[in-house]
């Protein structure tokens, strides 16, 4: 994978204040007001910072936590792990592969198969509807 290094002047031009704060300055939204918490659309979450496909929705489900939630990504080299030691805990930090962009944590508290569930910021997302069949 080609990896997408921009410089912090040109993120700010290219995303939304709330995208650049979360993305590029490891932000969280506050919970329950997120576009993609409580929503239930088909199609494939990519980051809002490059496109990268990181999340199915048929991985989505509601943790009731505030925050979109999956219990896998779309494919595992999609997605980074970092272990991040701020605010006084030790969590596991996501980050878009291809871009860095932060976008959320996971936790070991999941639903099966995996048991791991990915808390992603929906201001670090971009949702593309799955073509209807006919
Ligand atoms: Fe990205």
């Amino acid at each position: 994978m080609s990896k997408i290094v921009k410089s912090e002047e040109q993120w700010r031009k290219e995303l939304t204040p709330e995208q650049f704060h979360v993305l590029r300055e490891k932000g969280t939204e506050r919970p329950f007001t997120g576009a993609y918490d409580d929503f239930k659309g088909q199609g494939v979450f990519k980051c809002a910072g490059c496109g990268e496909p990181l999340f199915e929705s048929s991985t989505k489900y509601n943790s009731k936590s505030g925050w979109p939630s999956f219990f896998a990504p779309i494919h595992r080299t999609h997605v980074a792990e970092h272990t991040d030691q701020s605010h006084g805990m030790v969590r596991t930090e996501v980050t878009c592969a291809k871009c860095g962009g932060h976008l959320g944590h996971l936790f070991p508290d999941g639903p099966l198969p995996t048991g791991t569930r990915y808390c992603i910021n929906s201001a670090s997302l971009a949702f593309e509807e799955a073509k209807k069949k006919d």
